[in-house]
């Protein structure tokens, strides 16, 4: 009897665990989503810089590397290029190892071909998604112009691409992610060249930062379906603070600690959005903007610790208080936004007017 009461035990525990082990395999199989990465490399534990240029109502990202190595990701709109080569000179850095343009529109390229003109570029990574401005042929004129072997160094992005900027300083490449998205695939406020932009994260031992370009919350998205690498301590937040990205559901999965808000204090486009910043305060994110602040510089030696100091001071209020759209002003300003203010204009080729932010 007590020998059966113990077969009877044993068989038991051998059909649980049977249950836990094919249960795990089940839970692993339907939950886990590999998050495709490279192999970092070891950091030097030197210091890397990077400054968030206050140029107005665009973007222009200096990253200065340990071994000496840099890159700009945008060139803010046009006239820029000399506060770029100056700020370039201010940090002791002579050329740009890598130009990244997230997009084509003019608050992102506008001074790229003064800043191809200036200094010496070796590589230029763009989302080749075209422009019809004068301003995009002037760039693509300064590539071919300026950049050695274009063919070769003119390159346009896909995930998976790395940049090594020696020291231990990665840049990676998460998207656009084929196929492009197209017009007809565009919700409200979208545009082609905002949602197909370059985004890229830089890795630095236990530091990183998501450079998001003017992507929006179709773009967030996508990457968090494809499971890109998207948590990161630092944002530089999609499209200046729009209220169409920077979503909840982003916001959680990346876990941002600080985002840097690069826009124009004179800015009629309602950029940042009180929408976005409230997202971002909701999530426990600290803000910092160039319009309130100036330009914005974070230091790190590729431990936990980072230091972001800014030029200016702000009340903590102020940096959670949203601008306002002037739609009115907004024809007269030089700059057509379509994204914010209803369907693209027609623009004519070589058209002076730019476009949307
Ligand atoms: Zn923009």
């Amino acid at each position: 009897m007590a020998q059966s009461r113990n077969v009877r035990g044993c068989g038991c525990v051998a059909v649980l665990l049977a249950l836990v082990v094919v249960g795990g395999l089940w839970a692993y199989f339907k939950f886990y989503k590999p998050v495709p990465g490279p192999k970092l490399p070891t950091p030097s534990g030197e210091e890397l810089s990077i400054h968030v240029l206050d140029v107005g109502q665009g973007d222009a990202i200096l990253i200065v590397a340990p071994g000496g190595k840099t890159a700009l990701v945008d060139a803010s709109v046009p006239g820029s290029g000399k506060k770029i080569l100056a700020a370039m000179a201010r940090a002791g850095v002579d050329h740009l190892d890598l130009l990244v343009t997230t997009h084509a529109h003019a608050d992102h390229i506008g001074g790229a071909d003064e800043v191809i003109k200036g200094t010496k570029v070796y590589k230029v990574l763009d989302s080749k998604v075209p422009n019809t401005t004068k301003n995009y042929e002037d760039f693509l004129d300064a590539i071919e112009g300026r950049v050695e072997n274009p063919q070769e160094n003119f390159i346009t992005a896909a995930p998976g691409q790395t940049f090594d900027l020696g020291g231990g300083v990665l840049i990676s490449v998460l998207a656009p992610i084929q196929p492009l998205f197209t017009k007809d695939q565009l919700r409200s406020g979208g545009n082609e060249p905002n949602a197909n932009s370059v985004v890229t994260r830089l890795d630095y031992g236990e530091f990183s930062i998501l450079l998001t370009g003017d992507a929006e919350a179709q773009t967030e998205e996508r990457m968090m379906e494809q499971g890109a690498r998207l948590a990161a301590k630092v944002l530089k937040v999609g499209h200046h603070g729009s209220k169409y990205a920077s979503s909840e559901e982003f916001l959680r999965q990346a876990k941002f600690k600080d985002a840097v808000i690069s826009c124009g204090a004179d800015n009629r486009y309602g950029h940042p959005s009180q929408e976005a910043l409230d997202r971002l305060k909701a999530a426990g994110v600290k803000v910092y903007r160039t319009d309130l602040q100036g330009e914005i510089t974070i230091k790190t030696r590729a431990t936990e610790d980072y230091q972001i100091t800014t030029e200016r001071q702000a009340a903590a209020d102020e940096l959670y208080a949203g601008r306002k759209a002037q739609k009115d002003d907004s024809a007269k300003s030089g700059f057509i936004q379509y994204g914010d203010f209803g369907p693209a204009p027609k623009a004519s080729p070589k058209s002076k007017a730019t476009n949307s932010r």
